[in-house]
């Protein structure tokens, strides 16, 4: 079984929030080397490691994935054009060419001779009318099918998890992938319209606190329920996930829910404050409920989200509030 130790590893879209993260972790966990590959310039990327190599390379482009391939035993393949609800509805196209990324980093790992490579899929996956009440059934891996995913972002991560399997099938090049369901933490989007719920409640709430104007926008009318992941067990997650033998696409997520009010209620309570909430029912929400059923990764690999809300929300607002401080700018 093939893990990280050792292994010369490469995270794409290292510039990113969870790449950031992960590279570090691989660092820790004994990896030989790490490459990270980001489109991005070095000066806006969340974490730049100092004992890793990296590279800025667009990888949409077929020979920027064979040079970051080259010499790599592992592949975490994060890069994509993200953001939360905001930015997935209004960018459909742009979400969908990410299959460009997906499709040359398949291709230049199977030429490159890959052990290993791991891709980020999403709960945007999962069936829509299985989403319709905030009441949820958490949702298990097979109800992705029959697809009805999220239109644009969700259709293009599906169709490049189905990559994933056919050039495991085909092909023989090891393929892991998991669902993320709702990553929150420090050194990610907090502003600028692509950060997802938690840390754009955080800074809501941050702001109202500072200006002493004592009032929230919620996109919505509270009562959607999710489930949030803190950034370290979704690293940890990774390493589990792709030193496996789990074939399938497998849920990697927390499965304590909550509905958007109470998030905002933990954020006010951290915050010291208690905010008069608009709410704009024609902003951006998403689906009405979502959750992580975790029957599969407990069974197969005993894990579970170590870090509860409440605790992974405070340090995010803390890192949120410096960056505020500081006078940091969207990136
Ligand atoms: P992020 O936007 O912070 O990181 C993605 C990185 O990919 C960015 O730094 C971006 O510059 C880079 N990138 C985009 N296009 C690129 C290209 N053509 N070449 C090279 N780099 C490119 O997002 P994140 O939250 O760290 O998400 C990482 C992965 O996890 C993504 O694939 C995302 O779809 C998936 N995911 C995240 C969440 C979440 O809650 N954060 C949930 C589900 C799935």
């Amino acid at each position: 079984m093939m893990g990280v130790k050792g292994a010369r590893a490469l995270v794409c879209g290292g510039g990113g929030f969870i790449g950031g993260h992960l590279a570090k972790r691989l660092l820790d966990a004994g990896a030989a080397s790490v490459r990270v590959v980001d489109i991005k310039p070095q000066s806006d990327w969340y974490q730049v490691h100092g004992e890793t190599e990296n590279l800025v390379l667009d990888l949409q482009d077929k020979d920027a994935c064979f040079q970051a391939t080259e010499g790599i035993d592992a592949v975490f393949q994060l890069a994509a054009d993200m953001g939360g609800m905001g930015f997935i509805e209004n960018n459909k196209a742009l979400c969908m060419l990410s299959v460009l990324t997906n499709t040359h980093m398949l291709m230049a790992a199977r030429a490159n001779k890959v052990g290993r490579f791991f891709y980020s899929s999403s709960a945007c996956v999962y069936n829509g009318d299985k989403q319709t009440n905030p009441d949820v059934v958490a949702l298990k891996e097979e109800d992705a099918y029959p697809a009805l995913p999220e239109d644009g972002y969700g259709w293009e991560k599906l169709f490049s998890e189905r990559m994933c399997r056919h050039f495991r099938e085909d092909y023989g090049l090891e393929t892991r992938v998991a669902r993320f369901h709702n990553v929150y933490g420090p050194e990610g989007t907090w502003q600028g319209g692509r950060e997802k719920a938690p840390a754009a409640v955080c800074r809501k709430v941050l702001e109202a606190k500072h200006s002493g104007k004592h009032e929230i926008e919620i996109w919505g009318d509270g009562h959607q329920t999710r489930s949030f992941m803190y950034v370290d067990d979704c690293t940890k997650g990774i390493l589990d996930i792709f030193s496996s033998d789990i074939l399938e696409p497998i849920n990697l997520g927390s499965s304590e829910l909550v509905t958007i009010n109470q998030l905002v209620d933990i954020a006010e309570d951290l915050a010291g404050v208690k905010l008069k909430r608009n709410y704009n029912l024609s902003a951006p929400k998403g689906v009405n409920g979502r959750n992580s059923d975790n029957t599969l990764i407990q069974k197969y690999l005993g894990w579970e989200p170590n870090i509860k809300l409440r605790d992974g929300l405070a340090k995010t607002m803390n890192w949120i509030e410096q960056q505020m401080l500081a006078g940091v700018t969207v990136k």
